[in-house]
């Protein structure tokens, strides 16, 4: 088994342009498994819950250089224990969320990297800010000095195809670079963190720099 994976890993890394940033999401996935993963040379995982994630971090200890990215919803009052566990947050999806985290981090003494994550298109079932809520916040986001936010974060409603798919991920890489053009002080747009394992070949023709690969590296997770 752990030969296959480190073949798959092997198989999707080169397919990847080498600038592209591989984040092996592990949740659901045994600490012994993302060791494998890690011997065969993966450094990002991520992770959507953070009690699951600190147990197995606390197994994994030994492997200091990891970056853990958290990539799941974030509730308010597990926002001190993210910023404690990860030193990415993909998913901060509203503006209080963001004031929260950046007062937190603060007090924490660290500066976490974060993705603003968007709905280009309407999606009951996902958080994130819709295009214009986003634009409208930017000038408090700006605000919060502590963060530093790399980019746009973005997963596409179920049901396209992929087509509409790709329009999802070039509307999102257009956006970034409409924000990065308006020069913000503390905002940068350089990273586009999109693409999961049905959808990650589009995303990266779009422009992704970093892809969110579960599945496809560990196999079906039910
Ligand atoms: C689970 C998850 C992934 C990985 O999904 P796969 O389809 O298994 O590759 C990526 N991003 C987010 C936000 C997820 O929750």
């Amino acid at each position: 088994m752990s030969s296959s994976l480190i073949e798959r890993i092997a198989t999707i890394r080169s397919s990847l342009p080498p600038s592209v940033r591989l984040i092996a999401v592990s949740k659901q996935v045994s600490a012994e498994a993302i060791r494998s993963a890690y011997a065969a040379g993966i450094r990002d995982f991520g992770e959507s819950r953070i009690q699951e994630a600190a147990s197995k971090q606390a197994e994994l200890h030994d492997l200091s250089d990891i970056t853990w990215h958290f990539i799941g919803h974030l509730q308010s009052n597990k926002a001190k224990k993210a910023l404690e566990h990860f030193h990415w947050i993909h998913s901060v999806d509203n503006l209080k969320l963001a004031q929260r985290l950046n007062q937190l981090a603060q007090q924490l003494g660290v500066s976490p990297q974060v993705c603003l994550q968007v709905k280009i298109l309407p999606d009951p079932n996902k958080s994130g800010w819709s295009v214009p809520e986003l634009l409208a916040d930017l000038s408090a986001l700006n605000q919060c000095k502590t963060l530093q936010i790399q980019g746009l974060m973005t997963i596409p409603p179920l049901g396209l195809d992929d087509a509409q798919i790709l329009n999802v991920f070039t509307r999102n890489r257009d956006l970034a670079k409409e924000i990065q053009e308006q020069s913000w002080s503390h905002i940068n747009m350089q990273h586009l963190s999109m693409g999961m394992s049905g959808d990650y070949q589009l995303a990266v023709q779009a422009g992704a720099t970093m892809v969110r690969l579960g599945t496809i590296l560990f196999g079906d997770r039910r």
